[in-house]
């Protein structure tokens, strides 16, 4: 009934139900709504642009905005230094959690999705992520940075009106040091290009193609119900990198995506996990976008073994998406 598959970027596996026959729409129920607190005015929404600290970027027409990227009120990360370690006994090493944390406020309609921007505005959110990874690699201090969104309550979003966050932080983190190892293990040439080109060969877990400059798929070794991946077709080691109709052309793969999963699964939760090498390497890498529908929740056995148990498989997931 199950089968193991390696997954190559982390050098995991991961067990896949190849012949459990869920139909699509049956995992959905079990969403709860982000809660709205009445009383608080939401500080996205325009016109209450002095609950956040003041813009760093606005994108969109003069006197209004689109996109709009503010600090973290409360941020994670924060300060210059950089990694110093300090050992204060034999098993208690800390260090200050310096960095950048900044909220990616993607759309002024507080009832949006990434699902509901036309082109232009999912090119412009594409763009903004672009524009501050670039401005997080010129400080010193920042070895990576993470862009996630975070939508509906099951994915972790504590405020409904659509955002995400850019947490720049002064290490490379567990789950990126494990990809640029397994490009590194794939050799010479690079495992998302051939996993792009495998994909289109075989055909069936392919959700869509925009223009030779992005395919969408369900991959082979799918952790989660309807898990998805983005792949720009142009091999580019660093999202900062890429060239404006590249990134542009990501931001309406993503939107396209997330309408397939709304209109044939439903609405559910998802993280968009923006995965790019950490800043000043060289690679070997290959930026993509990981899309993961929070459908099942994690139980004690991924918890103690990071092993993903996945009941739909991704062949499955991508016919019912396409259908
Ligand atoms: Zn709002
Ligand atoms: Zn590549
Ligand atoms: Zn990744």
């Amino acid at each position: 009934m199950s089968q193991l598959r390696l997954n190559p970027l982390t050098g995991r596996w991961v067990t896949v139900a190849v012949e459990r026959a869920s139909r699509p729409g049956e995992l959905i129920s079990r969403q709860v709504p982000v809660e709205a607190d009445p009383e608080r005015q939401c500080p996205f929404c325009p016109g209450n642009e002095e609950a956040t600290p003041p813009a760093l970027e606005t994108y969109g027409p003069t006197g209004g905005w689109l996109v709009r990227v503010v600090p973290n009120l409360f941020p994670a990360f924060e300060g210059n230094e950089s990694l110093r370690v300090q050992n204060l006994g034999p098993v208690f090493t800390q260090a200050s959690a310096s960095g950048v944390h900044e909220v990616l406020v993607f759309s002024p309609d507080h009832g949006d999705s990434w699902a509901d921007l036309d082109d232009k505005h999912a090119g412009l959110a594409m763009a903004a992520i672009r524009d501050r990874m670039e401005d997080h690699a010129r400080r010193s201090t920042v070895r990576y940075t993470q862009a996630i969104v975070n939508a509906g309550r099951a994915a972790g979003a504590s405020l409904e009106h659509p955002h995400g966050q850019l947490l720049g932080i002064p290490f490379v983190p567990g789950e990126i040091a494990e990809e640029e190892a397994g490009f590194r293990r794939f050799g010479e040439s690079c495992l998302l290009c051939t996993t792009a080109e495998a994909e289109l060969q075989v055909g069936h877990r392919v959700v869509l193609q925009d223009d030779e400059r992005v395919v969408v798929v369900c991959p082979y070794w799918s952790g989660a119900p309807y898990e998805m991946l983005v792949v720009p077709r142009l091999h580019e080691v660093h999202l900062a990198n890429t060239s404006p109709p590249d990134v542009v052309a990501v931001g309406r793969a993503i939107r396209d995506a997330l309408l397939l999963l709304r209109s044939h699964v439903g609405e559910a939760a998802y993280n968009l996990v923006f995965h790019t090498a950490p800043h000043h390497h060289e690679g070997p890498f290959h930026w993509h976008v990981h899309i993961v529908p929070r459908l099942t929740s994690l139980a004690g056995f991924e918890q103690g073994t990071g092993v993903m148990i996945n009941i739909v498989a991704p062949e499955l997931a991508a016919r019912h998406l396409t259908a």
